[in-house]
């Protein structure tokens, strides 16, 4: 997860001088910068929401903006306690209780817009903050997710990713996973199985990735399922939201396309 510096983040060093801080070399590159560029492209498509947009559902069932933009801003801060904890040694959960994830989100809902935008805005940096502040052995700090799953805080930089870029095209103003990075909808289906494996899920299917070659073009969950065509981010967005926003577009199936279980 972690490499060498490229030619460009070199460059920056020289440039930058001796007091600028960076993140450290043990990070996770590749995914800070997934994350990263998907906290930019959710701000993009906010910032082409007016206020009166708001008010409006979203594309999670139930859900309006507000209770959306509220979930990212305060996502961002519940990330950001558990790089802290790896940064300090101190517990710090993402969330004090089971209730605090929904009383966040309900409350965040009542703010007045600008302050939604700026709770996302201030969030994602002080996230970003955190990130670059931790030291090279701290990425290795074991942290418990939401979920209660307890992994090396480098994860939180994945789990901040599909939040960001997903829930951006979740705003239902235009955002498509065609938009998406190429390797990030390839990590996406990865991480959909994974997450079907940990879990137990029966279902069998293979993908088969139209616009890829090799060892990319094939994955297969189980055995034996029906196999569903069609271009990477068409079966990304499928297997992240399939079950609930939305039928299938632009994939074919030898069979019926299967009912499939939720991602997380
Ligand atoms: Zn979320």
């Amino acid at each position: 997860m972690s490499g060498a510096l490229s030619p460009e983040q070199e460059a920056l060093r020289k440039r930058l001088g001796a007091g600028a801080r960076y993140d450290a070399d043990a990070a996770p590159h590749a995914e800070l910068l997934l994350a990263r560029q998907g906290t930019a492209y959710f701000l993009r498509k906010l910032q082409e929401l007016r206020d009166d947009d708001f008010d409006a559902p979203c594309l999670l069932p139930g859900w309006s903006r507000r209770h959306l933009i509220a979930h990212v801003g305060y996502n961002a801060r519940g990330v950001a306690r558990l790089v802290e904890w790896a940064r300090t040694g101190v517990e710090t959960p993402m969330y004090d209780s089971d209730t605090q994830r929904w009383d966040e989100i309900v409350f965040g809902s009542t703010l007045p817009c600008r302050a939604l935008r700026h709770l996302v805005e201030h969030s994602a940096v002080h996230l970003s903050v955190e990130w670059r502040d931790l030291d090279g052995a701290a990425w290795d700090h074991r942290v418990v997710t939401a979920q209660g799953r307890t992994v090396p805080v480098s994860e939180t930089a994945w789990m901040r990713t599909k939040e960001v870029w997903i829930h951006a095209v979740d705003l239902g103003n235009g955002g498509s996973f065609h938009d998406f990075p190429a390797d990030l909808n390839d990590r996406i289906i990865d991480d959909v199985f994974r997450v079907w494996t940990r879990r137990g899920e029966e279902v069998a299917l293979t993908v088969v990735k139209t616009d890829r070659d090799g060892d990319d073009r094939i994955r297969s969950f189980g055995s034996g399922g029906p196999e569903v065509a069609g271009r990477t981010a068409d079966l990304a967005r499928w297997l992240a939201r399939g079950h609930g926003a939305g039928a299938p577009k632009g994939l074919t199936a030898t069979v019926e396309i299967p009912a499939i279980p939720r991602w997380f």
